[in-house]
Parts: C-alpha cells; structure tokens; sequence
C-alpha cells in the first residue's frame, strides 16, 4: 500500500462524491446535505484500534457517539440522531449487549440525540473485535457550517481544553509509561470517554473563521486546517494547554521537546482547533465564558503552507510525526 489514510482517500474516494459539493470532495470533518439543514457525518470504532480490547461495552457506546458529537461540534452543528452498524463478536451476551445499550441511552439523554436505524451482525470468528459504525445527523448553525478553508494570514489559532491527556491515559495502559500512579485513572478517563465540545462549537458559528475537532493529533489536525486553507500555521509550544497531569508528566521526561511534540500529536483529544481574525477575541473570550469551556490563543496564521511548532525564542521544534494516520502515512 502506498500512501497513507488520507492520500488512500484522495485517490479512491474523493472521486466517488464528485458531483456533490455538500461533499466537500471529503476534506472536512462532516458533509452538508445541501438545501436541508442536515450536517452528517462517520466515524467507525474497531476494538483493538480505538479502544482497549474488552473494553467495557457501555463505554465503547459512548465514545462511538462522542466522536461522532465531536465531528458535529467543530462544524458548530447540534445533534439530531444516528444510525448504528454493530458487528459483534462470537460469544457476545446479552449482558454485552444491554450495557451497550444502556451506554448510549445515557448519552443520547447528556446530548440529545436519538437512534434511527442501523444494522446488526454477529462475526463468526472468534475474538473477532468489536465493530461499530456510527452515522451521525446533526442540524447545521443558521449561518452554516464552520469549514476547514476559512483560515486566513493574521488570523489568531486557538485549541479548546488541553491537549495530550487521552494520549498520555493510552500511554499509562503501558508498563513503564512515566506517568504517576495517581494520575492514571483520569487520564485513561479522558481517552475511553472523549468531552465533545458542543456548546463552544455552537457559539463559534459565524465566529471563527476555520475549524476541526483534533481526533489525529493537534499537529496533524493543524495541517488539515493549513491544507484546506492554503496557508501556515505557527503554534507556540509554550503556549499549547496542558492539564496539570499532564505537564507533571513531561517535567518528569528528560526531553522537553520530544514530550511536548507527543502531546501535540497523541490524538484522540476531541478537543476544537479554530481561528479567527485578531478583532473577534473578544467574542472568542465570551463564547469559552458562556460555554464554561476553557478556551487558550495558541499560535497565528500566516502565508505560507504546513504547521510550524515555535519556541519562544523563534526557533522551530523537530516534529517527526504530527498525528495517527491508520495506513502509516504522514499528514502535513
Ligand atoms: P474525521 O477525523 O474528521 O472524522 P477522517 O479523518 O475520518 O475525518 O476523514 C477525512 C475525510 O475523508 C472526511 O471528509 C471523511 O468523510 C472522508 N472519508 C474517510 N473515509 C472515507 C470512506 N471510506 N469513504 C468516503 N469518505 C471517507
Ligand atoms: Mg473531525
């Protein structure tokens, strides 16, 4: 296979929704359905790739949905309903089954949304991984959606919540992963159970002028921004928000450097990256206010194309890799 995920994409895929430009030509975090307020889109979940395998199955529901809501959130949409594809292993019980449901009855009533149709199936192998499919509606902000494209130079970057938690809580499933005792459980918390930044995404519409929700990593999500734009993205490395755990855990690897490109590149944050011109920080600081979501200036747009990380001093962070992409290519 030559390529990566994205490249793969661009080849075989992206022709394939052509004609439609709702569909973005598949370079967005969700399609419009055009002269609908319908904003849809897909993330798939296969036990052994994005969540532990036996993880518990209420949980694996709730993620299916909140990285789906995320999707939504970074366009500034609200949740509608969803369509599930089950693929269930052999030697599923019905227990498995009603803790599943039971996790996405919780969430459906945390971020009102409903199940509309899906399809179920058994696997015949054994330990066949969990699969679920999650096809997400949700209704487009008045103004439309947020896009990707709408970067432009002298905008300000900005990245809700902190970054590198749920990469740090993967890394804490490991032996000798560094990080404290103390802090294990509510960093594995914040990879098995994503917050989907829906109020912010909301307030954001008609506000920021680009978006996506960071799901590869802050860096490789920057560089779908600066590609669907045209333009750079400078970040400050000083500047990037970190939890106190987390920062506890990079006081503690000898390089600072390598430690802060791997929070900037983990993934699974679901938290939103945006821009917007330096005249709206204002509206900026009252959407995190309103929303109660901690909002931080993290970088500026310029001319120019990729993602620079940036010391204070001007001087440029090595970055090796920017983010997950499943077929082992690197994004810009
Ligand atoms: P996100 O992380 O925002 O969910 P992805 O990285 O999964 O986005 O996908 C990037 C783009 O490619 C999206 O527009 C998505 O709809 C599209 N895409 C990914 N896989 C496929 C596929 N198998 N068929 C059609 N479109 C796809
Ligand atoms: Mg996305």
């Amino acid at each position: 296979m030559t390529g990566g995920e994205f490249d793969l994409i661009a080849r075989y895929f992206a022709p394939l929704s052509g004609g439609e430009p709702g569909a973005f030509g598949l370079t967005d975090d969700a399609a419009v359905l055009l002269d609908t307020d319908f904003v849809v889109t897909k993330d798939l979940l296969v036990e052994g790739v994005h969540f532990p395998v036996g993880e518990a199955r209420d949980l694996v529901a709730r993620k299916a949905l909140r990285v789906n809501l995320s999707d939504l959130a970074a366009k500034g949409a609200r949740p509608f309903g969803y369509f599930l594809g089950c693929v269930w292993p052999t030697g599923t019980t019905e227990a498995d089954v009603a803790a599943f449901a039971a996790g996405l009855r919780t969430d459906q009533s945390v971020y009102k949304c409903t199940l509309l149709g899906g399809d179920t199936t058994a696997h015949v192998k054994k330990a066949a991984p969990l699969t679920v499919s999650v096809t997400m509606l949700g209704l487009g902000p008045r103004d439309g959606i947020i896009r990707r494209t709408g970067a432009r130079a002298g905008d300000d970057v900005y990245l809700s919540g902190t970054i590198g938690d749920a990469g740090l809580g993967l890394r804490a499933l490991a032996r000798r992963s560094g990080i404290a005792e103390a802090d294990r459980g509510a960093l594995l918390a914040r990879y098995q159970l994503p917050m989907p930044r829906l109020s912010l995404g909301g307030a954001l519409a008609g506000v920021a002028s680009a978006a996506i929700d960071v799901s590869d990593g802050l860096l490789a999500d920057a560089g779908h921004v600066a590609g669907a734009s045209g333009v750079r993205l400078d970040l400050s490395a000083s500047r990037l928000p970190v939890s106190p755990m987390a920062a506890r855990w990079r006081d503690g690897e000898a390089d600072h450097d390598a430690a802060t490109t791997f929070l900037a590149s983990a993934g699974d944050d679901y938290e939103i990256l945006f821009t917007a011109p330096p005249e709206r920080r204002r509206s900026i600081e009252m959407a995190g206010q309103v929303t109660k979501t901690p909002v931080a200036r993290i970088g500026v747009v310029r001319t120019g194309e990729g993602v620079r990380l940036l010391r204070d001093d001007g001087s440029i962070v090595r970055v090796e890799r920017t983010g997950f992409d499943h077929f082992g290519g690197q994004t810009p």
